[in-house]
């Protein structure tokens, strides 16, 4: 705020000003918004009250201090106009008297009132203009200078993107929400192969690969509708030239102040190289590097997609395949060979299946399986398969004849899983092999049920054999002339505790398999002995034989003549009262000879019997020189022999027969039982043909030894 300068002028009447002062002062607040104190006011307006007096005054007279005085108000902000208007009438009316302490209203004084008025007046209103200018053109300088700042500021913003955008290596593309794009930089245009001008000619729909997931065009669709802002994936784009580029792809959706979509901005960067090196070890993790087949992984993966995509009831095939003989060829010839010969097969299945759509793979060595595509016979497959193998194969200057085993399962896919359809093909490849080889087997689940029940029994055999579950029954072979029993069969029985009683004929081959049927046989040699031993003690007159039956491989057991002498010797049993069973088979040993054993066996004392006589092949010119002392005629025959003489439909072969094996037995001074004898009629018939025992049902089933020991205290005719 200006400071108020002190009243000057000795010749002004000061009384008079002061007062004029303070009622200008006072009209000044009274009208208006006065910057100043009531004070200042008064000493300001004073001084200028002075001044035009001063200006009345003087000589030479001039208005030009009535000017400043008005342009010193508008300075001071005492603009209020009505105090203008007041200031004026004052000076007219009041002035002339009051402060120019002027009697009356002297005829030169009120001419130059009216000029200092006029000047005042125009003093003002010019400082007033003079203001108003100053103030406007102060607010257009800033509205320019605020312009500028903008218009910079954009500019900047714009440079800056422009850089980014076209020296960016990151693709850009800019597109309207119709797809037509508005714009793209360079490092977009090289990497689809075009020009600039050529892509803002295109609309993005052009540019996408036709196999492109179906989802991709929902979800620019989406993009564009403004359901969502932004996007990424990895995605395929053609170039000019047809080829395809592969790019992650991010596009995000600008929109207008008010919400609606208004472009697409996307960015891409070139990952083909990427891409195609993560397939190149994709297709490394799933191949096999040899054959270049899907491997075991690539198999169990599509499987899986089979069941987890296919309908219930569609079936699923797989045949599994394995070649024979092949660790012999890879033996023989070197594992190179052996390579090469999987090459060449695995190649051949690929060409004759996979053309129908079938997946070839190679599991593993010499395993390949085919995948048979959707409800396709997998037994035509596996044949188609079989027969590509078999063709001579030419490997370096070797011509190999190679064949392969299949193993075919196919079910509906609700029916397995994908594991148990694998075991299955798995199993069932085994009973190819155990069929022979070059050939298919198909999967039969009761065959398979019956193999698990198989399984089963095995693995309980020995835990059986300790916790004594099997027993003895025995079974009388009769004197057919006078009907008395001669000896007993020891026939063993598993009293399984879940199964019940089990008949040899369910775990014996399995035990001579397992090899389990020598600690077995021995403890059936020990507990017929004993048993033998204790009916020979209580009824020597009896003297009653124990049969007891030795598998081909106990018999072949050199060890086992020490076997029966040591069980002899434990258990005091008499050797002419113990009967080995052997079959032909056994009898002749593995070596196509007969058993050395034999002999020593028979020097011991004990009896020796051929088992099932007639249904193996003997040699006849050997059983003539062997230590063999009785033939058990096998059931078979004895079955023949059913009706009397008097039926005239009745078949006498197996009676003929019968009577030609007793004649030449007894030629070989061999004693005759015939097996299986289920009535008197039998009986009758086979003593009539001069056969000298019989065992079966007719004279006695197989029992506890109890009902032995009682038939004996019974008394001789049993
Ligand atoms: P196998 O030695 O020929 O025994 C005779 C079989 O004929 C017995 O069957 C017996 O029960 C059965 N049989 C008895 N009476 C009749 C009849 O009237 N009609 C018919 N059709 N069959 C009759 P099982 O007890 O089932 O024994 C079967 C086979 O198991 C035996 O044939 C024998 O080879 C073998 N086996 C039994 N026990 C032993 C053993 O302790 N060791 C060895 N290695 N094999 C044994
Ligand atoms: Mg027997
Ligand atoms: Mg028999």
């Amino acid at each position: 705020m200006a400071a108020v300068p002190e009243p000057i002028g000795a010749d002004v009447g000061r009384g008079g000003a002061q007062g004029y002062a303070a009622d200008w002062a006072r009209a000044v607040r009274r009208l208006g918004f006065v910057p100043l104190s009531a004070a200042e006011t008064e000493r300001l307006l004073l001084v200028h009250t002075v001044r035009l007096a001063q200006a009345v005054r003087a000589e030479p007279f001039t208005a030009r201090p009535a000017e400043e005085v008005g342009r010193a108000l508008v300075e001071a902000h005492l603009t209020e106009p009505r105090a203008l208007e007041w200031a004026l009438r004052a000076l007219g009316a009041d002035f002339p008297h009051r402060v120019l302490a002027a009697a009356g209203r002297p005829a030169d004084l009120s001419e130059r009132i009216a000029a200092v008025q006029g000047g005042l007046a125009a003093g003002y209103a010019r400082a007033l203009r003079d203001r108003t200018f100053a103030q406007q053109e102060r607010i257009a300088r800033s509205a320019w200078q605020a312009r500028d700042e903008v218009e910079q500021a954009l500019r900047d913003s714009e440079a800056r993107f422009r850089a980014v955008f076209t020296g960016a290596a990151i693709g850009i593309g800019i597109a309207g929400v119709d797809g037509q794009i508005i714009d793209v930089n360079q490092a977009f245009a090289d990497m689809l192969g075009y020009s600039i001008e050529e892509l803002c000619q295109a609309n993005v729909a052009e540019l996408f690969h036709a196999d492109d997931a179906a989802g991709m065009w929902d979800l620019y669709q989406e993009m564009v509708e403004g359901k969502q802002d932004s996007a990424r994936l990895e995605k395929r784009y053609y170039r000019k030239d047809g080829s395809v580029v592969w790019t992650d792809l991010a596009v995000s959706l600008i929109r207008h102040d008010d919400g609606r979509p208004r472009f697409t901005v996307a960015m891409i960067e070139d990952i083909t190289e990427r891409y195609e090196l993560q397939q190149r070890l994709r297709f490394q993790a799933l191949h096999d590097p040899l054959t270049g087949l899907p491997n075991r992984t690539l198999f169990f993966e599509t499987l899986g997609r089979v069941f987890d995509s296919a309908a219930p009831e569609r079936r699923v095939g797989v045949c599994f395949l394995d070649l024979d003989g092949f660790k012999a060829i890879n033996d023989s010839l070197g594992h190179d060979l052996g390579d090469r010969l999987l090459v060449v097969i695995g190649r051949r299945l690929a060409e004759c299946v996979a053309e129908h759509g079938h997946l070839v793979a190679r599991m593993g060595g010499d395993e390949f399986v085919i995948l048979v595509d959707g409800g396709q016979d997998a037994v035509a497959v596996a044949q188609t398969a079989l027969a590509a193998v078999a063709a001579p194969v030419h490997v370096g200057d070797q011509q190999l004849a190679v064949s392969a085993s299949v193993g075919v399962v196919e079910c509906p896919a609700e029916e397995t899983t994908a594991s148990e359809l694998m075991k299955a093909a798995d199993a069932t490849l085994y009973w190819a092999k155990a069929a022979g080889r070059g050939r298919y087997a198909v999967y039969d689940p009761e065959r398979s049920a019956r193999d698990l029940a198989r399984a089963a029994l095995v693995a309980g055999l020995p835990a059986a054999l300790e916790r004594g579950e099997f027993v003895l029954h025995y079974q009388p072979i009769v004197s057919l002339l006078e009907g008395r029993m001669l000896a007993v069969e020891a026939l063993v029985r598993w009293q399984h505790p879940e199964l019940g009683l089990i008949g040899p004929d369910r775990f014996i081959g399995l035990a001579e398999e397992t090899g389990l049927i020598v600690g077995l046989g021995e403890w059936v040699l020990r507990t017929a002995c004993r048993d033998a031993e204790r009916w020979w003690r209580e009824f020597p007159d009896a003297r009653l034989v124990v049969s007891v039956n030795l598998a081909a491989r106990q018999a072949d057991d050199p060890a086992i003549v020490d076997t029966v002498a040591d069980v002899l010797a434990t258990t005091g049993l008499p050797a002419e009262l113990l009967q080995l069973e052997l079959t032909e088979s056994a009898v002749m040993g593995s070596a196509g000879e007969p058993l050395r054993s034999l002999h020593r066996l028979a020097a011991l004392g004990i009896r020796l019997a051929v088992d099932d006589f007639g249904t193996g092949y003997s040699n006849l010119a050997y059983l003539r020189r062997l230590p063999i002392h009785c033939l058990k005629l096998a059931g078979p025959f004895v079955e023949g022999i059913r009706a009397d003489g008097t039926d005239v439909a009745a078949d006498h072969r197996d009676e003929r027969i019968v009577d030609a094996l007793v004649r030449l037995a007894h030629a070989l001074e061999l004693w005759v039982t015939a097996e299986a004898v289920e009535t008197g009629v039998q009986a009758e018939r086979l003593r009539a043909l001069r056969c000298d025992t019989g065992q079966g049902r007719y004279f006695g089933a197989p029992a506890p030894a109890e009902v032995i020991t009682a038939r004996l205290r019974g008394g001789a005719a049993g």
